[in-house]
């Protein structure tokens, strides 16, 4: 009679798993990221930012929050399912802030969207109440972080977020002008037939619709515009350069009236922001920050002016030496803020 029994090979299959068989662990596992991204908001902008984030290689772990728990896990499973493109380790997803501890930078494009017949104001203030939802998780759970603000009005909502979060303003950056600066360097390029990159232009002020072009400064190779053609930018210019401004102001609401959001190219520049910020590149971008003491500023009003990005966030300002015309403008982005922030309610 044919005796069976147990081989040792089969007893030992019978009782490991086939992680124990096959992986002999040498080393605990680091526990802490090194470069963590938390975006806080995943619908069109917030995916947009977390793709290009992604793609870039930017952070060794993504951190997605929303208050949506069926979208949050349906966008964040569909990333995972792409894991295999990625060279981005984690990504992890929850409601809750936990989920967002120990980032280096949290991007918020959280926010609520106009209603028709909604005033500006009672956006702002909407998104006021959203951003005191947001900012305290976020805080407590990466007390050093930077955070760059991309809700809509983004100057204003980086004045609150500052105030809220009790962060230095070298901490708060809005993605402001990075944007506006963006397509108007493009726009530049399109006329010239040379690469934005190689189109230098800023715009300045408020993200929007009261934006300011510094014609005096834009240059291809050192030379500027305003030194072959004296009337840039203004009505009296034959060749209307001033319109590349007005479709700079117009190109958000063209691509928001023609697919109903704007996503790609805010994504991009927000990611251009992180990539200043986490690698230390000390660039200078067109960001939202706290102007006041500058061009005889007194209130605490937030708009884009050039400045320096880094590991500490905003390092430095650039002092841009506008002509009296592009100073009145500024000055008059600033009202517009103010008569805004001035009646906000924390
Ligand atoms: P969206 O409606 O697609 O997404 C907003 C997300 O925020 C939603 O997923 C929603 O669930 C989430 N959300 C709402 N309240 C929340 C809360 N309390 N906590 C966590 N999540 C919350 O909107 P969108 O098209 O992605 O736009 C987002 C924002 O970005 C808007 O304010 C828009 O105006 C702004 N935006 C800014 C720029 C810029 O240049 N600064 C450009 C484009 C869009």
């Amino acid at each position: 009679m044919h005796m069976w029994t147990w081989r040792p090979e089969e007893i030992r299959l019978n009782m490991s798993t086939v992680k124990e068989q096959l992986i002999q662990n040498l080393a605990p596992d680091e526990k802490q990221s090194r470069c963590k991204i938390t975006v806080v908001g995943v619908g069109n902008v917030g995916m947009a930012c977390a793709i290009s984030i992604l793609l870039k290689g930017l952070a060794d772990e993504l951190a997605l929050v929303d208050a949506d728990e069926n979208k949050l896990k349906g966008e964040a499973l569909d990333l995972l399912h792409g894991s295999l493109f990625l060279s981005t380790p984690k990504i992890v997803f929850g409601k809750d802030y936990s989920v967002s501890a120990n980032s280096k930078l949290v991007i918020i494009t959280a926010g609520a969207r106009m209603v028709s017949g909604e005033s500006r104001l009672a956006l702002l203030q909407r998104n006021v109440t959203i951003m005191k939802a947001i900012v305290p998780g976020v805080i407590q759970n990466s007390p050093d972080c930077k955070i760059m603000i991309v809700t809509n009005p983004v100057d204003i909502l980086t004045y609150v977020v500052w105030k809220i979060s009790g962060l230095p303003v070298s901490s708060v950056i809005g993605s402001g002008c990075n944007l506006d600066s963006a397509r108007f360097r493009y726009l530049i390029g399109e006329k010239l037939g040379v690469n934005p990159s190689s189109c230098h232009g800023w715009v300045l002020g408020e993200h929007g619709d009261s934006s300011v072009p510094i014609w005096s400064g834009v240059n291809i190779a050192g030379v500027t515009l305003k030194s072959l053609n004296p009337a840039i930018g203004s009505d009296s210019d034959k060749e209307q350069w001033k319109t590349v401004h007005k479709q700079v102001v117009d190109g958000g609401y063209e691509v928001l009236n023609l697919k109903g959001y704007t996503s790609w190219a805010i994504a991009l520049s927000v990611t251009d922001i992180a990539a200043s910020i986490l690698k230390n590149l000390k660039r200078v971008h067109a960001v939202t920050t706290l102007v006041k003491g500058l061009y005889g500023i007194k209130e605490e009003i937030f708009l884009s002016i050039p400045c320096v990005l880094g590991q500490s966030g905003i390092t430095d300002l650039v002092k841009v030496n506008m002509n009296t015309e592009e100073e009145a403008l500024f000055k008059k982005s600033c009202d517009i803020l103010w008569n805004i922030q001035k009646d906000l309610q924390l």
